[in-house]
Protein backbone atom coordinates (compact mmCIF):
# COMPACT_ATOMS: atom_id res chain seq x y z
CA UNK A 1 0.00 0.00 0.00
CA UNK A 2 1.82 3.21 -0.90
CA UNK A 3 -0.52 5.92 1.27
CA UNK A 4 -0.28 3.52 4.26
CA UNK A 5 2.39 2.32 4.25
CA UNK A 6 2.79 0.41 7.42
CA UNK A 7 6.91 -0.68 7.05
CA UNK A 8 10.10 1.20 6.53
CA UNK A 9 14.10 -0.10 6.59
CA UNK A 10 15.41 3.18 8.90
CA UNK A 11 19.40 2.96 9.11
CA UNK A 12 19.72 0.17 10.94
CA UNK A 13 16.36 -0.14 12.22
CA UNK A 14 13.02 -1.61 10.46
CA UNK A 15 10.12 0.46 11.59
CA UNK A 16 6.80 -1.07 11.68
CA UNK A 17 3.31 0.96 12.13
CA UNK A 18 1.21 -1.96 13.76
CA UNK A 19 -2.63 -1.94 14.19
CA UNK A 20 -4.82 -3.62 17.00
CA UNK A 21 -8.14 -1.87 14.97
CA UNK A 22 -9.58 1.41 15.35
CA UNK A 23 -12.18 3.05 17.39
CA UNK A 24 -14.06 6.44 17.94
CA UNK A 25 -13.89 9.57 19.84
CA UNK A 26 -16.32 12.28 20.13
CA UNK A 27 -14.92 15.06 17.37
CA UNK A 28 -15.54 17.99 19.44
CA UNK A 29 -13.01 16.51 22.32
CA UNK A 30 -10.18 14.95 19.34
CA UNK A 31 -9.94 18.83 17.51
CA UNK A 32 -10.75 20.54 20.64
CA UNK A 33 -11.76 24.43 19.91
CA UNK A 34 -11.68 24.28 16.46
CA UNK A 35 -15.49 24.33 14.88
CA UNK A 36 -16.41 21.42 13.13
CA UNK A 37 -17.04 22.85 9.87
CA UNK A 38 -13.68 22.87 10.09
CA UNK A 39 -12.73 19.58 10.39
CA UNK A 40 -15.62 17.49 9.33
CA UNK A 41 -15.10 17.54 5.63
CA UNK A 42 -11.24 15.55 6.30
CA UNK A 43 -12.90 13.51 9.11
CA UNK A 44 -16.59 12.57 8.85
CA UNK A 45 -18.06 12.25 11.96
CA UNK A 46 -20.68 9.45 12.50
CA UNK A 47 -24.55 9.86 13.61
CA UNK A 48 -23.03 10.90 17.08
CA UNK A 49 -20.50 12.56 15.73
CA UNK A 50 -18.02 10.68 16.65
CA UNK A 51 -14.67 10.47 14.51
CA UNK A 52 -12.77 7.22 13.37
CA UNK A 53 -9.25 6.95 15.05
CA UNK A 54 -6.46 4.49 14.40
CA UNK A 55 -4.52 2.39 17.31
CA UNK A 56 -1.58 2.26 15.57
CA UNK A 57 1.39 0.86 17.99
CA UNK A 58 4.87 0.97 16.61
CA UNK A 59 7.50 -1.68 16.38
CA UNK A 60 11.02 -1.07 15.94
CA UNK A 61 13.51 -3.97 15.23
CA UNK A 62 16.81 -4.40 15.05
CA UNK A 63 18.68 -7.99 15.22
CA UNK A 64 16.47 -9.95 18.44
CA UNK A 65 15.65 -6.33 19.77
CA UNK A 66 11.82 -5.83 19.18
CA UNK A 67 10.47 -2.92 20.86
CA UNK A 68 6.78 -1.94 20.91
CA UNK A 69 5.43 1.21 21.64
CA UNK A 70 2.53 1.35 22.85
CA UNK A 71 0.15 -2.00 22.96
CA UNK A 72 -3.37 -0.23 21.72
CA UNK A 73 -6.48 -1.12 23.01
CA UNK A 74 -6.23 -4.67 23.84
CA UNK A 75 -9.45 -6.78 24.33
CA UNK A 76 -10.35 -6.68 27.77
CA UNK A 77 -13.13 -4.65 27.47
CA UNK A 78 -17.13 -5.95 27.66
CA UNK A 79 -19.75 -4.74 25.10
CA UNK A 80 -20.64 -1.62 26.90
CA UNK A 81 -17.22 -0.12 26.55
CA UNK A 82 -17.05 -1.42 22.95
CA UNK A 83 -20.41 0.66 22.06
CA UNK A 84 -18.94 3.54 23.61
CA UNK A 85 -16.32 3.77 21.81
CA UNK A 86 -16.99 2.20 18.67
CA UNK A 87 -14.34 -0.18 19.23
CA UNK A 88 -13.36 -2.22 15.55
CA UNK A 89 -10.61 -4.68 16.27
CA UNK A 90 -11.02 -5.85 12.51
CA UNK A 91 -7.17 -5.87 12.68
CA UNK A 92 -5.40 -6.76 16.31
CA UNK A 93 -1.96 -6.02 17.72
CA UNK A 94 -1.54 -9.98 18.09
CA UNK A 95 -2.48 -10.21 14.25
CA UNK A 96 -0.38 -7.41 13.39
CA UNK A 97 2.99 -9.28 14.83
CA UNK A 98 1.82 -12.84 14.00
CA UNK A 99 2.09 -10.86 9.73
CA UNK A 100 5.42 -10.52 10.20
CA UNK A 101 6.62 -13.48 12.15
CA UNK A 102 6.57 -12.91 15.96
CA UNK A 103 4.42 -13.52 18.69
CA UNK A 104 4.52 -11.97 21.74
CA UNK A 105 7.01 -13.53 23.41
CA UNK A 106 9.20 -12.02 21.16
CA UNK A 107 9.05 -8.78 22.07
CA UNK A 108 11.73 -7.50 24.21
CA UNK A 109 10.58 -3.96 25.66
CA UNK A 110 7.20 -2.39 25.49
CA UNK A 111 7.27 1.53 25.81
CA UNK A 112 4.41 2.78 27.20
CA UNK A 113 4.00 6.94 26.06
CA UNK A 114 1.37 6.95 28.69
CA UNK A 115 -1.14 4.91 30.45
CA UNK A 116 -4.50 5.62 28.92
CA UNK A 117 -6.28 2.94 27.60
CA UNK A 118 -6.15 3.39 23.85
CA UNK A 119 -2.26 3.28 24.67
CA UNK A 120 -2.08 0.63 27.38
CA UNK A 121 -4.91 -1.67 26.70
CA UNK A 122 -2.79 -4.63 25.07
CA UNK A 123 -0.41 -4.08 27.75
CA UNK A 124 -2.53 -7.16 29.88
CA UNK A 125 -4.58 -9.96 28.76
CA UNK A 126 -7.28 -11.92 30.60
CA UNK A 127 -5.48 -15.44 31.71
CA UNK A 128 -7.07 -19.06 31.57
CA UNK A 129 -7.74 -18.69 35.68
CA UNK A 130 -9.87 -15.85 35.05
CA UNK A 131 -6.72 -13.09 36.32
CA UNK A 132 -5.50 -10.73 33.67
CA UNK A 133 -1.56 -11.35 33.15
CA UNK A 134 0.92 -9.31 31.22
CA UNK A 135 0.70 -10.15 27.25
CA UNK A 136 4.80 -9.63 26.65
CA UNK A 137 5.85 -12.27 28.84
CA UNK A 138 9.59 -11.55 28.50
CA UNK A 139 9.27 -7.82 28.34
CA UNK A 140 10.40 -4.99 30.49
CA UNK A 141 7.66 -2.03 30.19
CA UNK A 142 8.89 1.17 30.54
CA UNK A 143 6.54 4.38 31.39
CA UNK A 144 7.47 7.92 33.18
CA UNK A 145 7.56 7.40 37.11
CA UNK A 146 5.00 10.96 36.47
CA UNK A 147 3.09 9.43 34.75
CA UNK A 148 2.15 5.74 37.16
CA UNK A 149 1.88 8.29 40.05
CA UNK A 150 -1.28 10.45 37.64
CA UNK A 151 -2.71 6.97 36.84
CA UNK A 152 -2.53 5.82 40.17
CA UNK A 153 -3.94 9.27 41.70
CA UNK A 154 -6.75 10.06 38.75
CA UNK A 155 -9.20 12.37 39.50
CA UNK A 156 -12.59 13.28 38.13
CA UNK A 157 -11.75 14.75 34.85
CA UNK A 158 -9.01 11.61 34.06
CA UNK A 159 -10.26 8.96 35.43
CA UNK A 160 -12.11 7.27 32.80
CA UNK A 161 -8.86 7.23 31.20
CA UNK A 162 -7.09 4.93 33.36
CA UNK A 163 -8.07 1.11 33.88
CA UNK A 164 -5.99 -0.66 36.73
CA UNK A 165 -5.90 -3.59 34.87
CA UNK A 166 -3.87 -2.33 31.83
CA UNK A 167 -0.93 -2.03 34.32
CA UNK A 168 -1.19 -3.00 37.86
CA UNK A 169 -0.19 -6.76 36.41
CA UNK A 170 2.42 -5.77 35.27
CA UNK A 171 3.83 -4.20 37.66
CA UNK A 172 2.78 -7.38 39.91
CA UNK A 173 4.77 -9.58 37.93
CA UNK A 174 7.91 -6.91 38.58
CA UNK A 175 8.03 -6.30 34.65
CA UNK A 176 6.86 -2.43 34.90
CA UNK A 177 10.15 -0.12 34.76
CA UNK A 178 9.75 3.24 36.03
CA UNK A 179 12.36 5.97 34.73
CA UNK A 180 12.64 9.74 35.05
CA UNK A 181 12.81 12.12 31.95
CA UNK A 182 14.65 11.41 28.92
CA UNK A 183 16.68 8.19 28.23
CA UNK A 184 17.75 6.32 25.54
CA UNK A 185 16.15 3.11 26.07
CA UNK A 186 18.71 0.98 23.62
CA UNK A 187 21.26 2.69 20.93
CA UNK A 188 19.02 4.83 18.85
CA UNK A 189 16.15 4.86 20.71
CA UNK A 190 15.49 7.29 23.33
CA UNK A 191 12.59 8.65 25.18
CA UNK A 192 11.26 12.49 25.39
CA UNK A 193 9.32 13.33 28.68
CA UNK A 194 6.68 16.29 27.66
CA UNK A 195 3.90 17.45 28.94
CA UNK A 196 1.00 18.80 27.54
CA UNK A 197 -1.55 15.76 27.13
CA UNK A 198 -1.82 15.01 30.06
CA UNK A 199 1.45 15.98 33.07
CA UNK A 200 4.14 12.96 32.63
CA UNK A 201 4.17 11.46 28.22
CA UNK A 202 6.67 10.32 26.69
CA UNK A 203 7.65 10.26 22.81
CA UNK A 204 9.52 8.52 21.24
CA UNK A 205 12.95 9.05 18.50
CA UNK A 206 14.96 7.04 16.81
CA UNK A 207 17.83 8.07 15.55
CA UNK A 208 19.69 5.77 12.91
CA UNK A 209 22.92 6.73 9.90
CA UNK A 210 21.65 10.70 10.43
CA UNK A 211 18.03 9.74 9.90
CA UNK A 212 15.18 10.45 13.22
CA UNK A 213 11.74 9.41 13.28
CA UNK A 214 9.37 10.22 16.20
CA UNK A 215 6.64 8.69 17.47
CA UNK A 216 4.19 11.12 18.17
CA UNK A 217 1.70 9.44 20.84
CA UNK A 218 -1.64 12.03 21.53
CA UNK A 219 0.65 15.35 20.91
CA UNK A 220 0.41 14.94 17.39
CA UNK A 221 -2.17 12.46 17.47
CA UNK A 222 -3.27 12.33 13.65
CA UNK A 223 -2.03 14.23 10.45
CA UNK A 224 -4.61 17.14 10.69
CA UNK A 225 -3.11 17.44 14.67
CA UNK A 226 -0.18 19.00 12.65
CA UNK A 227 -2.08 22.02 11.90
CA UNK A 228 -1.28 24.37 15.50
CA UNK A 229 -4.70 25.05 16.38
CA UNK A 230 -5.99 21.17 16.57
CA UNK A 231 -5.30 20.06 20.21
CA UNK A 232 -7.48 17.33 21.96
CA UNK A 233 -10.14 18.74 24.58
CA UNK A 234 -8.32 15.82 26.72
CA UNK A 235 -5.22 17.82 26.79
CA UNK A 236 -4.60 19.10 30.76
CA UNK A 237 -2.23 21.44 29.69
CA UNK A 238 -2.86 22.70 25.99
CA UNK A 239 -0.38 25.16 25.59
CA UNK A 240 2.35 23.10 26.84
CA UNK A 241 0.90 20.92 23.77
CA UNK A 242 1.50 23.74 21.24
CA UNK A 243 4.83 24.56 22.97
CA UNK A 244 5.77 20.89 22.12
CA UNK A 245 4.23 20.77 18.62
CA UNK A 246 6.16 23.99 17.01
CA UNK A 247 9.11 22.45 18.62
CA UNK A 248 9.08 18.98 16.93
CA UNK A 249 7.52 20.38 13.71
CA UNK A 250 10.39 22.81 13.38
CA UNK A 251 12.55 20.52 14.05
CA UNK A 252 11.01 18.06 11.88
CA UNK A 253 10.95 20.13 8.95
CA UNK A 254 14.81 21.07 9.34
CA UNK A 255 15.95 17.86 9.72
CA UNK A 256 13.33 15.74 7.29
CA UNK A 257 12.00 13.44 10.53
CA UNK A 258 9.98 10.82 9.46
CA UNK A 259 6.52 11.39 11.52
CA UNK A 260 4.57 8.13 13.06
CA UNK A 261 1.29 8.94 14.07
CA UNK A 262 -0.56 6.45 16.65
CA UNK A 263 -4.22 7.75 15.78
CA UNK A 264 -4.68 8.60 12.05
CA UNK A 265 -7.16 6.25 11.27
CA UNK A 266 -5.43 6.14 7.12
CA UNK A 267 -1.53 7.95 7.13
CA UNK A 268 0.49 6.13 9.79
CA UNK A 269 3.89 7.47 8.55
CA UNK A 270 4.90 10.63 6.72
CA UNK A 271 7.00 13.84 6.68
CA UNK A 272 5.92 17.68 7.19
CA UNK A 273 6.24 20.78 5.13
CA UNK A 274 5.31 24.30 5.72
CA UNK A 275 3.15 25.93 3.10
CA UNK A 276 3.91 29.49 4.20
CA UNK A 277 3.61 29.46 8.09
CA UNK A 278 1.35 26.36 8.21
CA UNK A 279 2.34 22.94 8.65
CA UNK A 280 1.45 20.33 5.88
CA UNK A 281 1.77 16.69 5.89
CA UNK A 282 3.75 15.14 3.43
CA UNK A 283 2.79 11.66 2.52
CA UNK A 284 5.44 8.59 1.50
CA UNK A 285 5.46 8.52 -1.94
CA UNK A 286 7.16 5.02 -2.33
ZN1 LIG B 1 -4.67 8.32 22.66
Amino acid sequence: MIENKPFMEFGDFKLYSLSDGCFRLDGGAVFGVVPKVMWQKQNPPDENNRVLLGLNPMLICKGNLRIIVDTGIGNKFDNKFKGIYGIDKTTTLHESLEYIGLTEKDISIVINTHLHFDHAGGNTVNSADGGVKPSFPNARYIVQSGEWEDALASNDRTNASYLLEDFIPVMETGQFELIDGNQEIEEGVSVFKTSGHNKHIQLVKIDSKGKSAIYLSDIIPTTTHLQYPYITGYDLYPLETLKIKEEIIEAAVEENWLLIFEHDPQFKMGYVGMEGDKPVFKNINI
